[in-house]
């Protein structure tokens, strides 16, 4: 099979097209045929590294899958029969995350946190080749009413801004929600949530295209961080409101928004971060967060249960993920590109020759 393939980090020039065998599935585990990967900021990461952290090279990035299910390992029948999951030629969303599947975490219902968890195109090969191999749990059957590229783009923009909204923020029905880089994919996504939860949100984007596309995904206020501070516009929409914060920050900027942030939020706000583009160091002022009772919370990833949740609420059509644009397989490294140059509003999703 064709298999985009990185054996040291660097540069587009590190992403090589090879010829890889085809996997074959193992005990209770799937082959699947790719048809769809949407791309994340951590494909990038992947590629360029990061210090201090060690990736399994050679690897095969893609975190989120979507294709047809190939085969299925020993087990997996009975499995697919005994759970009424997906067989053999069904189309299916592949749940990038993979655990152990006993320990407390998992069994707890929040995998993420499992000693051995790992991230299809992170931790093992992920999805941006012809096949895939995954456990067969990791399978969700694909809603007819999501295209192969919707799907695509759910899995963990949606699953991490659930993350952040519903299991550390709890937001609520009249919360007023700042969502950093509104243009990203999670943020997008925590727009669509937010708003489906009852807040009031106001984002922040770098120009006046994306503002636009930012209110048509529901967003009340959205603010151009190149056209002024956005800390006086806030205030400024604020103020209309007779409000001096805003209950809840969604971030992932990291060291050039945090200190401004903190400082957005009411006294006994929440503020979650689930990156850091910008940086990650940065200075906080411990006096801002006791004694305004700040509560600051990390995120990354989500459930297996909570996508199973997101991907019904997408095929119900409550939530529908924008696709910024699409390219052919072959043509990964432009998407990659255009991913880095942050211009995207929305996913950018990678399609299979002939399979979309
Ligand atoms: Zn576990």
């Amino acid at each position: 099979m064709k298999a985009w393939r990185i054996s040291q980090h660097g540069g587009p020039e590190v992403l090589l097209r090879e010829d890889r065998p085809k996997p074959e599935a193992g005990p209770l585990q799937a082959v699947v045929r790719v048809k769809a990967v949407g791309l994340n900021r951590l494909d990038l990461w992947v590629r360029k590294g990061v210090p201090g952290h060690k990736f399994p090279l050679p690897l095969i990035p893609g975190t989120d899958s979507v294709g047809i299910v190939e085969s299925l390992g020993a087990g997996s029948d009975e499995l697919a029969t005994s759970s009424g999951g997906p067989r053999v030629g069904e189309t299916v969303i592949v749940s990038p995350g993979i655990s152990c599947g006993r320990c407390e975490a998992c069994l707890g219902g929040f995998d993420p946190v499992c000693p051995q968890y790992g991230i299809l195109g992170e931790t093992r090969d992920g999805g941006l080749a012809d096949f895939v191999c995954v456990p067969y749990v990791n399978l969700i059957r694909k809603p007819s009413s999501l295209s192969d590229v919707e799907a695509a783009a759910l899995p963990i923009p949606y699953l991490t801004a659930w993350t952040m909204i519903e299991r550390r923020a709890q937001v609520k029905a009249g919360d007023f929600i700042l969502i950093q880089a509104g243009g990203s994919g999670v943020s997008v996504a925590a727009t669509q949530l937010c708003k489906l939860r009852g807040a009031t949100v106001i984002t922040t984007v770098g120009s006046d295209a994306k503002a636009a596309l930012s209110r048509a995904q529901g967003a009340d206020h959205v603010i151009n961080y190149r056209a002024a501070p956005f800390r006086d516009e806030l205030k400024k929409i604020l103020s209309t409101y007779g409000r001096r914060g805003v209950d809840v920050v969604l971030d992932h900027v990291g060291s050039d928004v945090t200190a401004d942030s903190i400082k957005s939020l009411v006294w006994g706000g929440r503020m979650v971060i689930c990156g850091a583009t910008s940086g990650s160091d940065v200075q906080i002022d411990l006096k801002q967060i006791f004694f305004k009772n700040i509560a600051l919370m990390g995120a990354t990833m989500g459930s297996k249960a909570d996508l199973i949740r997101l991907v019904n609420l997408a095929g119900l059509g409550r939530v529908k993920p924008v696709i910024d644009s699409t390219f052919d397989m072959s043509k990964l490294p432009a998407a990659m590109d255009r991913l880095d140059s942050r211009a995207a509003f929305g996913k950018i999703v990678v399609t299979a020759e002939g399979r979309v």
